[in-house]
């Protein structure tokens, strides 16, 4: 890193968010890959990814289960029935811009559109954060959290609230702090995991200062993607939660096996991590060829709970828009 970067201010973590991956033809060009397989993305919803999180992928294999859940395929662009803008209900749910409200007990806040990566499955890629979000949101947000005292949990979501800078992010969490009826905070946050540079000493510091207990939850879905620095990371981040979780997304090609689901638990645990759902995909436009049907998707949990203990098995279940909890899929 240069001192002219450091004398700027510019924290490591985003230059290495600015410096991203965002032509196909670069990281193709970094794997040795043949760039005639450049298919190209939703404008809107464009290539991401990070320079360490490549570095995590296998050269020359095109089917790398990182690879695949970045690159845009040709498939995204092919109209499939039953799969929409607004698969899980998100704007029916909205209790005013920025806040989701589904659950009894647990609030979500829309803290940014902004990802590190750009998840090609993911169910909010074409959320519309211009028209949640805007300077005057978290105001907003704050006080129907302080008005409704129905609100025993409240979740920091996105996007991902780790794109947030310290300050903003640190001006969000002490106010979380203070609202009495709130017992719980909920980080739940991909950054540690494609980007662990981000969890660095002056995040910690932040996170340090709350009182009320805070449940970090990760969203990793494959073994590869936990190296040394993830590990590190969530080790920081361990030591400021009363607990860290993951949740994974089942997907078509990157982790629909018993011995993907395994290798994931298993290395999960070994960098501190507990798994906690494994969601069958939500149907959002441009996803369908990562979804799995129902009975694989049984049949890969329960091939993964007949060689782990029952506390590394993530409970498989579907959001279903309108239901009052993610419904469990009967193993
Ligand atoms: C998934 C989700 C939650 C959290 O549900 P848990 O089952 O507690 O993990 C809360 N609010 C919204 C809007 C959600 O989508
Ligand atoms: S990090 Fe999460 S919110 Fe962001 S693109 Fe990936 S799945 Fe979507």
């Amino acid at each position: 890193m240069s001192l002219a970067h450091e004398s700027a201010g510019v924290p490591p973590w985003q230059q290495a968010m600015a410096a991203a991956y965002r032509r196909p033809e670069e990281l193709l060009a970094e794997l040795g890959l043949d760039p005639g397989n450049i298919h190209t993305a939703m404008p809107d919803f464009p290539l991401r990814v990070p320079h360490s999180y490549v570095r995590r992928m296998r050269c020359g294999d095109p089917q790398d289960p990182l690879l695949l859940q970045v690159l845009p395929q040709a498939d995204e662009h092919h109209r499939v029935a039953g799969f929409t803008d607004d698969p899980v209900g998100d704007l029916a749910s909205a209790r005013r811009p920025g806040l989701l409200r589904k659950y009894t007990g647990r609030a979500l806040i829309i803290t940014t559109g902004a990802c590190a990566v750009h998840c090609r499955y993911c169910f909010r890629r074409a959320f519309p954060y211009h028209e949640n979000l805007s300077d005057s949101t978290f105001t907003g947000v704050l006080d129907e959290l302080r008005r409704d005292t129905s609100i025993r949990e409240v979740i920091l979501s996105g996007g991902d609230p780790l794109s947030l800078s310290d300050r903003r992010l640190e001006a969000l969490l002490q106010a979380l702090d203070t609202i009495p009826h709130v017992r719980r905070i909920r980080l739940h946050t991909r950054t540690p995991v494609v980007l662990p540079e981000r969890v660095d000493a002056p995040l910690l510091r932040v996170l340090a200062q709350l009182r009320k207990p805070l449940v970090t939850v990760l969203h990793c879905n494959h073994a590869n993607e936990i190296d040394a620095a993830v590990a590190d990371a969530v080790a920081g981040l361990r030591a400021r939660s009363a607990a860290v979780l993951n949740q994974s997304v089942l997907l078509r090609g990157i982790n629909d096996s018993p011995d993907a689901l395994v290798d994931l638990s298993e290395a999960l645990f070994a960098a501190g991590v507990l798994p906690y759902y494994l969601h069958q995909l939500d149907p959002v436009a441009g996803a369908a060829h990562f979804a799995v049907d129902d009975d694989r998707a049984r049949a890969c949990v329960t091939g993964a709970a007949a060689r782990l203990p029952g506390y590394l098995v993530p409970r498989l279940v579907r959001e279903v828009a309108g239901a009052d909890a993610k419904l469990p899929l009967q193993t």
